[in-house]
């Protein structure tokens, strides 16, 4: 906003100062005046008295001897006076001995001065003889014009006002100067330079300090409004710090300071704009560490941590090649790459980066190498959008590792059906228990020792109305997910308490049943008391009912599922530890878990004969659950051969197609009577 000269405080000034002045000067020039005229008014008065006292030995004489002639002569010096109108000698009672008139005096402000001063003044004084007669002889009369005092007193008046006036203009005028100078002037200047002052840098000028000014209302203003702006400036400089940290924060991962999912949307995006028009191709690889979580459990949370930050330096090594690294959460991290022709460049990355990961860690004192699984999408081919790419690598990586781990996988197509179907599948798993579409089937175990079957595994199946029997493999992670599988796990447990007392009620007295657990229900407040309540139910005898839990479930939160481990003994079942072997463990855990059966995973049994590695982990295992007085239980055997190594590593159970698929519950229980008698006929035979 620019000032406008009319709105200046010293115009404003200048305008008071002016009217006031102007009315004081009004004010007191009138009282000098109304002074002044007291003063004409009593000089008529002593004119008058003086001129009457110069003549009055004169005229008492001309009166005294009537000498007309005398009379006459004294008149006459009267009337050297120019103010005197009127004069007469005489007695009163006789016509005047002398006697002299002229005219008024004609002057232009005549109306005026007759109305101050009157238009005439008449004065007379007595004339007597010498004392001691003192005889009255006559009087002695005079008449003043006014006029002639009457137009001084209005020279001098007019002089008085218009000195008055001079001088409250001049005043004005000097207070006007002053004021100008000394304020309006370095406003003004201050003004200008505030106006200078750029918003969002304001301790970058200074307001300049005006010189003579500094000990001034003005300079303590100058340097009061500085410190002001310097404080703002700090402000600013704190808030604009605060925002780029608040930005940073949102964008990037606070641990390993690399981009986050939604700032590397913004760049991808970016980058694809950019493909697009170069024609060039970008790759999404999305990299999930396998088995993060037991690390986590493993050693600590903080070394997880630290473990997480090495990975990204490792994965920044490859940044030459990179349009982008992001961590995407958890132990996901998302790779750009730019600029390819190839699908192969994109694999060769991949690879890369699998055997950057599998070069060993050093973590507080352990080298630990991490195995990872990708998922990679490719422009323009697989979508055209950042968020579709990076969602499809992401479910690419998902389904690759539940497939196997440690690997590179393309985007294919037929992921997105399988995708798909999993949503449906989710969707039609929350009815299907009231639907009833479950069922359980079961499959022996061998005691090693007795030959005979000592239990049955109780496996899940779902008959799906539309695409027929569906995997547990496939439905169980689901139902983990969307929590149904607190409810089936459930069903699972009666079912199977149900099944082993009929079984017993049948012959089978000595039958074990196990049942799998699924970690979600592991963790589940309620389920010491459902097993107490079933066992109850069913009237099944302590370690007749055999849990089974797997190594990675347990492993997510050791310290709880000891807990609950330890509730579920009390309720007098079994705990056997499944798929032993596959999780990312240490062994030294198992101590402090109150467990009485290790299953050694099916993976390792299925090669023993042929790889040394897994014939190596079985007998280790072996050995392990020996010492910890634990039983082990072989699964997944297949052939007299695999039996056969794995007896005489010291199993003592065994399960497998081997011995039996799994088999629904009429046909199983034939099957059981059948192999029970089968080998008490051999036993019998050995023993004849
Ligand atoms: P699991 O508990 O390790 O069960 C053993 C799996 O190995 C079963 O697969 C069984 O059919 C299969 N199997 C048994 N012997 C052999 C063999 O000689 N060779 C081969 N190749 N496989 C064999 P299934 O029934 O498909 O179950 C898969 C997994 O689903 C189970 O693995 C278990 O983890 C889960 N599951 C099954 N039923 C339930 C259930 O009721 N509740 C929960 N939570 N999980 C269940
Ligand atoms: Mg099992
Ligand atoms: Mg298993």
């Amino acid at each position: 906003m620019k000032l406008e000269r009319r709105h200046s405080l010293s115009i404003k000034l200048l305008r008071l100062v002016l009217l006031w002045a102007l009315l004081v000067g009004v004010v007191l020039s009138f009282a000098q005046i109304l002074y002044d005229l007291r003063q004409e008014r009593n000089l008529i008065d002593s004119t008058a008295a003086q001129i009457l006292a110069m003549s009055r030995d004169p005229a008492t004489q001309a009166v005294y001897s009537l000498d007309r002639e005398m009379a006459l002569q004294v008149i006459e010096g009267l009337f050297e006076h120019h103010a005197v109108r009127f004069a007469a000698i005489g007695h009163p009672d006789e016509p005047p001995l002398a006697s002299r008139e002229s005219p008024l005096a004609s002057t232009p402000y005549r109306a005026i001065t007759d109305w101050l001063f009157g238009v005439e003044q008449s004065y007379s004084i007595e004339l007597f003889g010498r004392a001691p007669y003192n005889e009255y002889y006559g009087d002695l009369r005079l008449t003043l014009d006014t006029a002639p005092y009457g137009n001084e007193f209005l020279q001098r008046s007019l002089i008085i006002m218009i000195s008055g006036m001079l001088r409250a203009v001049a005043m004005a005028m000097v207070l006007y100067l002053l004021y100008h100078l000394l304020l309006t002037k370095p406003l003004s200047r201050i003004i200008a330079h505030i106006a200078d002052i750029n918003p969002d840098q304001p301790g970058k000028m200074h307001i300049p300090m005006i010189a003579g000014q500094e000990k001034n209302e003005l300079g303590i203003w100058i340097s009061k409004a500085n410190e002001l702006l310097d404080s703002i400036e700090r402000n600013h400089h704190r808030r604009r710090e605060a925002e780029a940290n608040l930005l940073r924060m949102a964008q990037h991962d606070n641990l390993t300071g690399l981009p986050n999912r939604s700032m590397l949307q913004e760049q991808l995006s970016r980058i694809l704009t950019d493909a697009g028009r170069r024609q060039r191709g970008v790759a999404v690889l999305c990299c999930g560490l396998d088995d993060f979580k037991e690390v986590n459990e493993q050693f600590s949370y903080h070394s997880g941590d630290s473990l997480l930050v090495a990975v990204a330096d490792r994965l920044r090594a490859n940044s030459g090649r990179l349009g982008s690294l992001a961590r995407l959460g958890g132990d996901q991290f998302a790779l750009i790459q730019t600029g390819i022709n190839e699908p192969y460049e994109a694999a060769e990355l991949a690879q890369t980066i699998l055997d950057d990961l599998g070069r060993p860690f050093e973590l507080g004192g352990h080298n630990i190498s991490l195995r990872a699984t990708i998922g990679i999408t490719l422009f323009p081919d697989d979508g055209d959008n950042a968020e579709k790419l990076l969602q499809k690598a992401e479910q690419t990586m998902m389904l690759a590792k539940a497939r196997s781990r440690n690997r590179y996988q393309f985007y294919i197509a037929s992921l997105d059906s399988e995708m798909r179907v999993r949503r449906e599948l989710d969707k039609d798993l929350r009815g299907a228990l009231e639907r009833n579409e479950f069922h359980l089937v079961y499959q022996p175990q061998i005691s090693y020792t007795t030959h005979r079957v000592v239990g049955v595994e109780a496996l899940i199946r779902w008959q799906h109305p539309e695409r027929g029997l569906v995997p547990p493999d496939l439905f169980i992670p689901l139902a983990e997910q969307n929590g149904c599988i607190i409810n089936i796990g459930e069903w699972v447990l009666d079912r199977a308490c149900q099944q082993l007392r009929e079984w017993r009620d049948a012959g089978f007295t000595e039958l074990r049943m196990a049942v799998n657990l699924s970690t979600v229900q592991l963790h589940h407040s309620e389920l010491s008391r459902v097993v107490t309540n079933l066992m109850q139910r069913y009237g099944l005898p302590e370690h007749s009912l055999e849990l089974e839990v797997t190594e990675t479930g347990l492993m997510e939160d050791i310290a709880a599922a000891a807990g609950h481990l330890t509730k579920l003994k009390k309720a007098g079942v079994l705990i056997a530890i499944d798929d032993f072997g596959t999780g990312y463990s240490s062994l030294s855990y198992l101590r402090g878990l109150p467990l009485d059966k290790i299953k050694i995973d099916k993976s390792f049994v299925l090669d023993v004969l042929v790889d040394e590695d897994d014939a190596t982990i079985v007998r280790a295992i072996i050995q392990l659950g020996r010492s910890l007085n634990m039983e082990v239980i072989a699964e997944g055997v297949e052939s007299a051969e695999q039996e056969a190594y794995i007896v005489a590593q010291g199993c003592s159970e065994g399960q497998g197609y081997y011995y039996s698929k799994p088999l629904s519950a009429t046909v199983i229980a034939d099957w059981m009577r059948q192999y029970n008698n089968k080998e008490s006929v051999t036993d019998r035979a050995q023993r004849t």
